[in-house]
This record gives structure tokens, sequence and C-alpha cells, in this order.
């Protein structure tokens, strides 16, 4: 990308889109476009249309999206699907239409069938049955892997997606309904420190696995990609390591130093066993991430300390 690219970050308040800014920022890219969701609604096809045709970004990161954890995953199914299809579709389709040079589209590992086999390769994509709590999600992500290659294949655009695992860091979601595992347990514990409780509830049976990686690594893989890659085949963006949910809940108890007990909630649901990415595609490309889990979380503890009136206002 040349320094003075006009570079459209969609989602840019979030922490995939804030992290996507913040390291364009540090290579010393200036002109970067962003937009609130209050000053455009990316679900608005005839808004998104007039954006692009008034600011005629040269390249897009398409980082927004309707997220959270399992719970609103299963809860808000008609949003997650419905709100996703049609920001990615409006996106997608203005790029196309303003001659965009490139756009990478960002996903998530739940696109894998429920039971594929692990590690999870790029090639598995609708080999088998989706994870029922998080189908709605993973259909709209699946479209939009699908969009890009069609729109590559049909008009030649340089569209290309990443698919990355789990993901921390700053400007998380730390609402306990919506969120993920790893800012609920981060907040919980937290709390749970300064109001002496006993017991912290924990959800599931704590025996799935899952592979976390920090958004500030995640915006350097995407910077990487849209400056190396141009291939059809969407790549997996992860560490190639996982830690089952009882293993991650004792380490963020031990970051925060919360010294009661873990009291596992069976009630709730475990979602997929296990989504281990296959990082070898991305690692012969001369990527690697660079922050380790405890050091991941200790810094978000970090942050979330520094932040928590904002997070959990
Ligand atoms: P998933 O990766 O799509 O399943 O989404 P989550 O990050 O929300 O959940 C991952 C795993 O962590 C699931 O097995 C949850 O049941 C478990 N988990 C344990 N405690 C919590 C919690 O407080 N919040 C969330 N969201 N998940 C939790």
């Amino acid at each position: 990308m040349e320094k003075q690219a006009r570079i459209y970050v969609a989602g840019h308040r979030g922490m995939v889109g804030s992290a996507i800014t913040r390291k364009l920022h540090a290579e010393g890219y200036e002109n970067i476009l962003t937009r609130t969701s209050s000053e455009l609604d990316l679900r608005n096809q005839a808004a998104v249309a007039n954006f692009f045709a008034e600011e005629r970004p040269d390249y897009v990161f398409l980082a927004a999206a309707k997220v959270g954890g399992i719970m609103a995953n299963n809860t808000y199914r008609a949003e997650f699907l419905y709100d996703n299809l049609l920001i990615e579709s409006n996106i997608i389709h203005s790029a196309y239409e303003t001659g965009v040079k490139k756009l990478l589209f960002l996903g998530s590992s739940c696109i894998y069938p429920k039971l594929a086999p692990q590690p999870l390769k790029e090639e598995y994509l609708l080999s088998g049955y989706l994870e029922s709590t998080n189908e709605p999600y993973a259909i709209a992500k699946i479209t939009g892997i699908k969009l890009c290659e069609a729109y590559r294949s049909q008009y030649g655009c340089n569209f290309i997606s990443a698919m990355p695992t789990n993901l921390y860091g700053p400007n998380d979601n730390y609402d306990l309904q919506g969120s993920h595992v790893l800012p609920a347990l981060i907040r919980k514990f937290h709390e749970a420190k300064i109001n002496d409780q006993p017991t912290v509830e924990v959800w599931g049976t704590g025996s799935p696995r899952r592979e976390f990686l920090h958004a500030d690594d995640l915006a350097d893989a995407c910077f990487h990609l849209m400056e190396h890659y141009n291939d059809e085949l969407f790549v997996n963006i992860g560490t190639g390591e996982d830690v089952t949910i009882r293993e991650l809940a004792e380490l963020v108890k031990e970051t925060v130093g919360y010294e009661g007990e873990l009291r596992w909630n069976t009630e709730k649901p475990d979602g997929t066993p296990r989504k281990l990415m296959d990082v070898s595609r991305l690692h012969s490309m001369g990527w690697k991430h660079s922050t380790e889990l405890r050091d991941g979380i200790e810094r978000t503890y970090q942050d979330f300390l520094a932040n928590e009136v904002l997070y959990v206002e």
C-alpha cells in the first residue's frame, strides 16, 4: 500500500478495527478513513454506496461486524445473520463498484464444521455441519468469503479473506452476557477479587479447547496479508496453540490475583469442543505471532484496569 493511499477501516472502534488502525498509524499511514456506526449505518445499502462514491478508498479492511460470545450468538440469531450479511454485501459490492484496489475481509474460525479434524485446515470449509450456537454468524462469514471469491472470479477484484481464531485485547467487549470467554473471565475474577467473593462462576465443563490471539498480532498479520497476499483461498490467522477453558481460567485467575474458587455452571453451553487453527500457510508466508498467551493476558488486564470505567459502563 502506498503511503498516501486512502484506506478505509470499517469497524474502527471495535477490537479488531482499532488494532488495525493503530498498526496503520504506526506504519506511517495518514489517510485513514473511518465512520462510526451512527455516522454510517453499514446495513444501509444506499448510505454505504454514497460513502464509497464520495470517499473513494483505495484499500479496505472489512473489520465491521455484529459479534459476540456464545450466548449472544445463540440468542440474537436473526441479528447475527441479517446484520452481518448486509454489512459485508454492501461493503464488498461498493468496493467493486468504485474500483477499490484491494479489500481484506475478516471472518472467524467458527466457519469450520463442528467436528472437523484438528487442526483446522482452510480446505475443511463446507465439509460438514456447523456448531449450532453460532451457525447464523458462521453462515454470514462463509458468505463473506464466497462474496470475495465470486467478485474475484467474475470481476477480477483483488478481494482476500482472513479467518482469525478467538481474539482478545484493547477495546474488547466486557459485557458479561454478550462477551467472549477471555474478557468475561478478566472482569469476573477482577470484580470477585475487589468484592472478596469466595467463588466465580465459569460456564460449561471447562473441557473445550480454544486458541487465543492478541488483537495487535492479528492487525500485524492483516497488514502482512494486505502487503503480500493476493490469492483466492482465505488464510487462517492464529497461533497454532490452544488451551482448555479450565487452563485459561486458571491463567486469568493467577494474572488477576484472585484467590477464591471456580464454580463450573454446566447449564451453560460448551459450544464446539475444539477449534485449533492450522496456521502452516500463514507461517509459510513468513508471519508468526509475537505475543504469548500469558503475556497477552497480563497486558490485557492492565488495559482493563486503565479503561475499566469505559469498558463496564
Ligand atoms: P465460542 O468460542 O464461540 O464458544 O465463544 P466463547 O468465547 O463465548 O466461549 C468459549 C468457551 O468458554 C465456551 O465453552 C464457554 O462455555 C466457556 N466459558 C466459560 N466461562 C465463560 C464466560 O463467562 N463467558 C463466556 N462467553 N464463555 C465462557
